[in-house]
């Protein structure tokens, strides 16, 4: 039987989140729409909204529905600066950087956290910045120091935008932030929803005008069922449920040390990820490897386009030569309980496959 173990790709469908999709499905109306099933609609778009603000710690008038992540990010990114300068952590997600191309980076020290003293000097250095930094990163799951981040950012009255898509459910949010990015799948929703939460009395411009949806921040009608079935995966989603993957992936680590490198094992991490590096083999070689064995892993972001670029993360974090050789192995909320096992054996009989022979 074949082990999926590619939650930061995207997470199973809950079983809750599936149940409310259908459920909404059967709402014809538009939320927008003024009559009786319009108002329905209104309602359980209202309900998730306040619903997704509890879970998050926001209040239900700054949660803005977007189509997920990447909109969210760009939404903060276009809707926030203004004139200021953005600056960003070298190992953002291209939703990130692709949104800024023109973005000061700022350095990781070689554990993959943002390196404090490197945000400070630049702050000192400029004008009016944003300051774009992920909870946790989706390759290595290193946590960047957020609140410690929130505290420098503020002192030089920096915005600070944070892109939680991968840490929220899996560990708590960090306080301090200005505006905060989610993703309905990478919760075990479905796809086709997201949300910037606003820091309270903070406005976005948006990207798209439109009807004037979402307080006039994201127009377009509102998609119902995904929006609902974000709200449920994210009260299933919680951080204890989370941390029951830990044992696991140490359990990976710890039979694999001696025989690969784990870029960030040293930096606080998600509970669910692991970044496996095996020098000299191309990550493409050993997830195609993985995968004809039944073993779903990715090799990073960088693998939309079906080519496998090297890790621009890994880069960052001083790997050089071997930053293309790392593959990503993250456990779903439904890792069976025998996932270490089976994976180790995978993994092992790949090494012993793909490995270039000593002469
Ligand atoms: N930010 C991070 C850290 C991610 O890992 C991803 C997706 O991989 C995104 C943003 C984009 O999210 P979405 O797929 O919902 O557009």
């Amino acid at each position: 039987m074949s082990l999926a173990l590619d939650a930061n790709a995207t997470e199973p469908l809950r079983p809750d989140a599936r149940a409310a999709v259908l459920g909404a499905l059967d709402l014809p109306g538009n939320p927008s729409s003024v009559h009786a099933e319009g108002r329905a609609a209104r309602r359980a778009l209202e309900d998730a909204r306040g619903s997704l603000a509890k879970r998050f710690g926001a209040r239900p008038q700054d949660v803005v529905f977007t189509a997920g992540g990447t909109e969210a990010n760009a939404l903060a990114i276009r809707g926030l600066a203004g004139d200021r300068r953005i600056l960003a952590g070298a190992t953002e997600h291209p939703a990130v950087l692709r949104a800024a191309p023109d973005a000061a980076l700022l350095p990781v020290r070689p554990d993959g956290t943002i390196d404090l003293g490197a945000l400070d000097a630049t702050l000192a250095a400029g004008g009016p910045a944003l300051v774009c930094l992920m909870a946790a990163n989706n390759e290595t799951g290193v946590l960047h120091p957020i609140e410690a981040a929130a505290e420098i950012c503020r002192r030089h009255g920096a915005l600070l935008h944070v892109d939680a898509v991968q840490a929220a459910g899996r560990v708590a949010l960090p306080a301090g932030a200005d505006s905060i990015a989610l993703s309905g799948h990478k919760l075990g929703g479905p796809k086709g929803a997201g949300a910037l939460l606003l820091r309270p009395g903070l406005d976005v411009a948006p990207l798209i005008a439109g009807g004037g949806q979402e307080r006039g921040r994201r127009g377009g009608t509102e998609p119902l069922p995904a929006i609902a079935g974000f709200a449920a995966a994210a009260e299933a989603a919680t951080e204890p449920t989370a941390a029951r993957l830990a044992p696991i992936r140490d359990a990976i680590e710890a039979a694999l040390a001696g025989e690969a490198l784990f870029p960030g094992r040293l930096a606080p991490r998600l509970p669910n990820t692991t970044s496996i590096l095996l020098p000299g083999v191309p990550a493409e070689t050993q997830v195609i490897a993985l995968d004809l064995a039944g073993v779903r892993v990715s090799a990073g972001s960088a693998c939309s386009s079906g080519k496998v670029a090297a890790s621009h993360v890994l880069a960052a974090m001083g790997l050089g030569a071997d930053a293309g050789c790392a593959i990503r192995v993250s456990l779903p909320w439904n890792t069976p309980d025998d996932a270490a096992p089976r994976f180790i054996e995978a993994w092992r009989r790949m090494r012993d496959r793909v490995r270039p022979r000593a002469a």
